[in-house]
């Protein structure tokens, strides 16, 4: 475990200006508020913050990330709160340990890694400032260095899973080779023992067989670059095991050699050098074809840049080398870390060849939120999405503007199908409200329930809309098939005549329909009429005479409408906004009497008998239908309009509400449509049973003194 002393020492070397006392206050605070806490190891807990320190001085951060480090498990595993780490160290180290503590907490709520890709990225997305995540990255390279002490060897595979699926990857993405390799090879080791230990066999024979082949390599290649005077360090390094097994699954490589699983490095002073010390090396050794990339001017996504090449090099060895200048290879190694050191030994960041990295760090430092940040960077484009949680924790991720049905599609189409209400962070929210980054949602569902046609206008994934869709359809087709059958029915029994399977079925193909069902949906849909079935089944009957029977409002006026009643169509479960739909000018209620009107391809509109629209209907008999509310109470709550008008004082309209409320009514929609000095006037809809509860709220609202007049509004 590294001494206070040698810490601070060590950020003081790199970074002069640092505050030594905080760092000071920091060591002493964790190691005191850790206590006698120990690791799996049996070593004192705080051994590990101080070490995961220790990891980041080798990246040379700054001291606020040394602090963070030293701090990061604090407030998750002590009784320590933010608030005393703001008190002590600042808002700004508050506000990171905070961040680490946040993806320390998101990490042990979601067991599983199968959402690797979403869980790298919401991590990416909720590290708000880049050094909680490179404070997260070490905190992992740590517990990967001691994973070995933790008894349970399932939780042993799970972390190292975990690191395997999403944090070395996410090491990768932000450019930090030396945390990538490192834990990819540590999980490798706990995942697959056996092949690490193959090629680590593979690899020591080849070595010893080998000998001192790789100096002699570096030797050779060092004279070569420098035959014109080109300044150039030169290291040949063994690669990784994990890449080698990694290469083997994936390319067809050999391993015969030792310069095979060896890689080397030249650096170089100048991007102009790279480019000379290539041209050296490809003078004096064959090149292998294919090999050559270029990275310097065309860079990695996530910065890096290098010149790579084949070489059949010194002794007709087959080698790769990587040709790059010391700032390239500090970003290769360090990533987006590499900044920092940047920052403090003043060497300038600029021309195109940091634009990547001078973009990042422009908005790391400028950006107020993560979404900006995100917006802007490089690093990934995923601001189209949103990532939230089940209560388990399993991460279920939409397209950005997802509301909880869509959550609920996601989970399983059940769930959607069923679903009437969601508790978002444990409140209950509306469906149609727009989901967030990191919410946790509850979906609530009932067996009674079923998709709502209205769904569809909000729902944002492709899943939910789908499932909406087909179910609607499904739905509006049964709809339209059972309207159909009753309104046949119906004219056949008023002819005289009972409707039947067998007579249908001797007319679907002059109707050019496969079943019978697929005749009642055409006359349910209002494309074809009763009568034309009527007159194809039995062809002996007239129409003209009976057509006043058949529609009743016709000639003798509305009052009739209530001898037919007994014949009328109940429309009682049918869903409204399918085959039914209650006419916006009158909105309908249960106890009112009403009339349909046939729109070709839409069904029946419901009206009140005395809307004032059935007037251009006139000229249009066969499209009247008698339906009638079904006996019985519904539950289902219906749409009243009504036209208001308050006086203009303090506390009216809540008076309006008040009443409302206390009658029963739930207030769906309120419009001002003139608002004078003296008044306002209002629309105001409001969900009811009937026509009775309506007109008992009218009543109420009359008897109000602050409002002046309460009419249902017709139009
Ligand atoms: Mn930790």
């Amino acid at each position: 475990m590294m001494r206070q002393v040698d810490l601070v020492e060590r950020v003081k070397a790199y970074d002069p200006g640092a505050d030594e006392d905080a760092l000071n206050r920091a060591y002493v605070f964790a190691m005191k508020m850790h206590g006698s806490q120990t690791r799996a190891s049996g070593d004192p807990y705080f051994s590990h913050p101080i070490e995961v320190a220790g990891i980041l001085t080798e990246l040379k951060l700054d001291h606020s990330s040394i602090i963070t480090a030293l701090l990061h498990d604090l407030v998750e595993d002590t009784d320590t709160s933010l608030g005393d780490i703001e008190s002590m160290f600042g808002r700004d180290i508050a506000r990171l340990v905070d961040g680490v503590t946040k993806l320390t907490r998101l990490e042990l709520q979601s067991e599983q890694t199968q959402h690797a890709e979403n869980f790298r990225k919401l991590l990416l997305a909720m590290s708000e400032d880049i050094r909680v995540l490179l404070v997260k990255l070490a905190d992992r390279v740590h517990n990967m260095r001691t994973l070995k002490f933790i008894e349970s060897a399932d939780k042993r595979r799970r972390i190292a899973r975990e690191t395997m699926d999403i944090y070395a990857p996410l090491a990768e993405r932000i450019g930090m080779q030396g945390f990538k390799d490192e834990l990819l090879d540590l999980a490798f080791a706990e995942l697959n023992p056996d092949a690490r230990g193959s090629i680590l066999t593979r690899l020591d024979f080849l070595q010893a067989q080998g000998d001192d082949l790789p100096n002699l390599i570096v030797d050779q290649l060092k004279r070569a670059v420098a035959s014109d005077g080109v300044e150039a360090w030169v290291s040949g390094r063994r690669k990784t095991p994990y890449s080698i097994w990694n290469k083997m699954q994936h390319k067809d490589i050999t391993f015969e050699q030792l310069s095979d699983i060896m890689a080397f490095r030249v650096v170089v002073g100048s991007i102009e050098d790279c480019y000379h010390a290539l041209g050296n090396l490809h003078a004096q050794y064959s090149v292998v074809p294919g090999r050559f990339k270029d990275y310097i001017s065309t860079p990695k996504p996530n910065g890096y840049r290098s010149l790579h090449t084949g070489l059949i090099g010194p002794e007709r060895h087959r080698i790769e080398v990587q040709i790059r200048t010391r700032d390239m290879h500090d970003i290769a190694e360090l990533g987006v870390a590499a900044h920092w050191k940047y920052k403090q030994s003043e060497i300038k960041v600029d021309g195109r060849q940091y634009r990547w990295l001078r973009e990042l760090l422009d908005i790391m430092e400028h950006a107020s939120n993560p979404e900006e940040f995100l917006e802007h960077t490089k690093l990934e484009m995923f601001q189209d999405q949103v990532f939230c949680f089940t209560p388990k924790g399993d991460l279920i991720a939409l397209p950005r503007g997802a509301t909880p049905v869509d959550f609920a599609y996601a989970v399983h189409s059940e769930v959607g199908d069923t679903c009437v209400g969601a508790k978002v962070n444990g409140r209950i929210i509306p469906l149609r409200a727009e989901l967030g980054n990191g919410d946790q949602v509850e979906i609530l569902t009932s067996r009674t329930q079923t998709p709502s046609p209205d769904w569809e206008k909000f729902v944002v994934s492709g899943k939910a809309k789908a499932r909406i869709r087909r179910f609607v359809h499904m739905k509006e087709r049964d709809q339209y098939s059972e309207l159909g059958r009753q309104i046949l029915q119906k004219s056949f029994r008023e002819e005289g005549y009972e409707l039947s399977d067998k007579a249908i079925g001797a007319v679907l193909k002059k109707f050019k329909a496969d079943a019978p069902d697929d005749l009642f949906a055409a006359v349910g849909k209002g494309n074809t009429t009763a009568r034309e079935v009527l007159v194809a089944v039995y062809p002996g009957v007239r129409d003209t005479a009976k057509r006043r029977h058949l529609w009743p409002f016709q000639g003798r006026g509305r009052a009739s409408a209530n001898k037919a009643k007994s014949a009328a169509l109940p429309i009682k479960g049918l869903i409204p906004g399918m085959a039914v739909h209650y006419a916006h000018c009158c909105h309908p209620l249960p106890g009112e009497r009403i009339v349909g009107i046939v729109t070709t391809g839409k069904g029946v509109t419901v009206h009140t008998i005395d809307c004032e629209t059935l007037a251009s209907f006139q000229d249009t008999p066969e499209r009247w239908i008698d339906v009638a509310w079904d006996v019985g109470e519904t539950e289902d709550m219906h749409t009243g309009r009504l036209h208001v008008v308050v006086s203009n004082e303090p506390g009216s309209l809540g008076n309006l509400s008040t009443i409302i409320g206390k009658s029963q009514g739930n207030i769906s929609n309120l419009k001002i449509t003139n608002r004078s000095t003296d008044f306002f006037e209002m629309l105001v809809d409001v969900q009811v049973q009937d026509i009775k509860h309506l007109t008992d709220i009218i009543a109420a609202l009359r008897a109000a003194s602050v409002i002046s007049s309460v009419e249902r509004a017709r139009r």
